[in-house]
């Protein structure tokens, strides 16, 4: 770890960085995923070949970059790192596995956005550790086919339902990453608030984790705001009301939504009676893009129980017309 002072002294992204676990033993949660990554680590590891490509699965701020980095780390290898829309054209995958060294980890952020020539030269790339440049155009093209050295590609979405099947197929294990429980982010809050040197108490820790939306980043995120709150309007100690203050401050509400998924459900219950309403269309009363409704916001109000994805559309749930103090109408289940 790098001294306190270090780390005190530099900016937000920096602590994020500082945050970060470095190995698996370090990472808190995701029992399945760890177990199944040790096994398959362990194993590569033993047959000195380097492991399957790896798809790490689930919503924004879990640790999937986390994780990759951890998976290189535990390998003894160089990571590489970019994502699916930094490789708009296939010569831009090409430049990045013809820089490969053996056994180097690639890691692919958001690849199921990754364009289509791009995607289908990762495929060969993936299975027979070779790409083909092709050279010229028209009927002189040639396609030179160049070996890239064995690497392991990990690649993470939010979306794994938007990949390709055939891209799908080629990953030899899929992490899917779940939502954290309260008693998981307070063990990351306790190692987040040592590494930073926040006074934060047990009650403070417990009121954060359950108002983080499962989420380790989101959770960080709010113990810096509650240490800036402690600092400056307190005597620096986060308790239970100094916790309690602060995210009020910062619209967090009771269950942990932010302003979004208020807004989410707001719009769904008052301008669209509860649904079943498009998510295209919830998204523009919003005004914010589908997939940022789809992907940020849906998956932890549907965990909590207060959003319901139907084949006709979104539906609010009886507990989130309670949670806007609202009655819900006597149609609505849940
Ligand atoms: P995105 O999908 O947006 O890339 P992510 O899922 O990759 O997000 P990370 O950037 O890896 O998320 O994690 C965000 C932060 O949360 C990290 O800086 C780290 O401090 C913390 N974190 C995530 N997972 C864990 C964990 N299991 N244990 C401890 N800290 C964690």
């Amino acid at each position: 770890e790098p001294p306190l002072s270090a780390v005190v002294q530099t900016g937000e992204r920096e602590v994020e960085t500082a945050l970060r676990p470095r190995r698996l033993s370090e990472f808190v949660g995701q029992p399945r995923v760890r177990e199944q990554l040790e096994l398959v680590l362990e194993s590569a590891r033993r047959r000195r070949v380097a492991p399957d490509h790896v798809l790490l699965s689930g919503p924004p701020g879990l640790g999937k970059t986390s994780l990759a980095m951890i998976i290189a780390a535990e390998l003894d290898a160089a990571i590489r790192i970019t994502s699916g829309p930094a490789l708009e054209r296939a010569g831009d995958l090409a430049a990045m596995l013809s820089n490969l060294a053996e056994g180097d980890v690639l890691f692919i952020d958001e690849i199921h956005r990754i364009a289509r020539p791009a995607e289908e030269m990762l495929y060969l790339a993936m299975e027979d550790f070779r790409v083909d440049v092709v050279v010229g155009k028209g009927p002189g093209a040639t396609s030179i086919p160049l070996e890239i050295p064995p690497f392991t590609l990990v690649g993470a979405t939010t979306r794994s339902g938007a990949l390709t099947g055939p891209l799908r197929d080629r990953f030899g294990f899929t992490g899917q990453m779940e939502f954290y429980s309260p008693a998981e982010l307070e063990q990351v809050l306790r190692r987040s608030a040592s590494i930073l040197g926040i006074d934060i108490d047990v009650e403070g820790s417990a009121e954060i984790a359950r108002r983080s939306r499962g989420t380790p980043r989101i959770a960080n995120r709010l113990l810096r705001r509650v240490r800036d709150y402690a600092e400056v309007r307190a005597d620096g100690v986060a308790t239970l009301p100094v916790v309690r203050a602060a995210l009020e401050v910062y619209d967090v509400d009771e269950l942990g939504l932010d302003r979004l998924d208020r807004e989410v459900l707001g719009a769904l219950v008052r301008s669209f009676n509860g649904g079943p309403v498009g998510v295209s269309t919830l998204a523009v009363a919003v005004g914010e893009e589908p997939t940022t409704v789809e992907e940020v916001c849906e998956p932890y109000l549907v965990r909590a129980g207060m959003l319901a994805r139907t084949p006709r559309g979104r539906v609010a749930t009886g507990l989130a017309w309670e949670h806007l103090g609202l009655r819900p109408p006597d149609n609505t289940g849940g």
